[in-house]
């Protein structure tokens, strides 16, 4: 079982209270990649530009994450530019320069094309269609996007989210795409466009998953040491991919505890800048933490305090 990305491959320069860092490893697949390469094996499809450093470059192949459909070609590699707020929620970008994205053409490497798992990382919708039309046949697509391609691409982002299983999404956007502004009513609204599953992150409130008729709620694990937020929603996507993929299960139960394992994911990413914290998890942290975090949110039902 395995799961093909695509989505940004970037060089991220981001500023913090805690700091800043200039040209660090970043981008939606490579903080995907790494995080659900604790679950699945991850083929990533993406392109960078002959300025991309060697060493970045073996960051993914340590996770082994497979590298086949990274292609490398002349000129810059995608750059993004952002700073936060203090609370750390949320990110304004100052600048984002597409450069090798503009006309990547992304072919599938054969073996990639009957994974199970299709995620569309926050990238060009276009390019995700691209993707997932070289696609045989994937159980599951997921979708990830953001105000950047709502705003300038819409047409093109609905004709995906007409092809998505679970549409990933913070508050905000989800306002944006939906045009409502009740949480429960940009649910609808969105489900009524495609997706089965539609999951509303709200930063440090926690997450929220809606089906036709069904509902749940997790908050964050709030024991992490907040120091970068940025990849929190890649890597909670990734855990949240990961653990289905891993399962090959997609029933309601199975997608609220995919919610904890991307809760508990992200949790780690948000402990360092760039990817370094997501690079050295091991399999035997996420127990230890998943554990803690059931201690923290279990109740017990009975008996009834009324
Ligand atoms: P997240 O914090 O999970 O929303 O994702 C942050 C990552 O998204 C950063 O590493 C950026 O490089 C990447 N990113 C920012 N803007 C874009 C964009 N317009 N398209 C694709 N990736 C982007």
């Amino acid at each position: 079982m395995s799961i093909v990305v695509v989505g940004s491959v970037a060089l991220d320069s981001v500023t913090n209270i805690h700091g800043k860092i200039e040209e660090g490893l970043g981008g939606s697949a490579v903080y995907f990649s790494l995080a659900a390469s604790l679950f699945t094996p991850v083929s990533l499809v993406a392109v960078v530009g002959r300025d991309f450093p060697d060493n970045f470059r073996a960051l993914l192949a340590d996770r082994k994450v497979d590298l086949t459909g990274l292609s490398v070609v002349p000129g810059a590699t995608f750059r993004w530019v952002g700073e936060y707020t203090p609370d750390l929620n949320r990110a304004i970008t100052l600048d984002t320069q597409l450069n090798v994205f503009k006309d990547f053409k992304p072919d599938l490497p054969v073996e990639y094309r009957t994974a199970p798992t299709l995620f569309l990382a926050n990238i060009d919708p276009v390019l995700q269609l691209e993707v997932l039309n070289q696609m045989a046949k994937p159980r599951l697509v997921g979708l990830d996007t953001m105000n950047f391609w709502i705003e300038r691409q819409r047409e093109d982002l609905m004709k995906v989210l007409r092809r998505t299983t679970i549409l990933f999404i913070n508050e905000d956007e989800a306002k944006m795409l939906s045009g409502k502004s009740m949480m429960l009513d940009c649910a609808r609204a969105i489900l009524d466009c495609g997706p089965e599953t539609v999951v509303i992150k709200r930063g440090a409130a926690g997450v929220s998953l809606f089906q036709k008729g069904n509902m749940f709620s997790a908050p964050v694990y709030s024991a992490a040491r907040v120091i970068d937020t940025t990849g929190a929603g890649d890597s909670f996507a990734a855990g949240f991919m990961g653990y289905l993929t891993r399962e090959d299960n997609y029933s309601w139960e199975h997608l609220k505890r995919a919610a904890i394992c991307g809760t508990i994911t992200a949790s780690f990413n948000i402990e360092s800048f760039s990817i370094h914290r997501l690079h050295g998890l091991r399999t035997d942290e996420f127990s230890g933490r998943w554990r803690e975090f059931a201690a923290m949110t279990s109740y017990t039902t009975t008996p009834d305090p009324l």
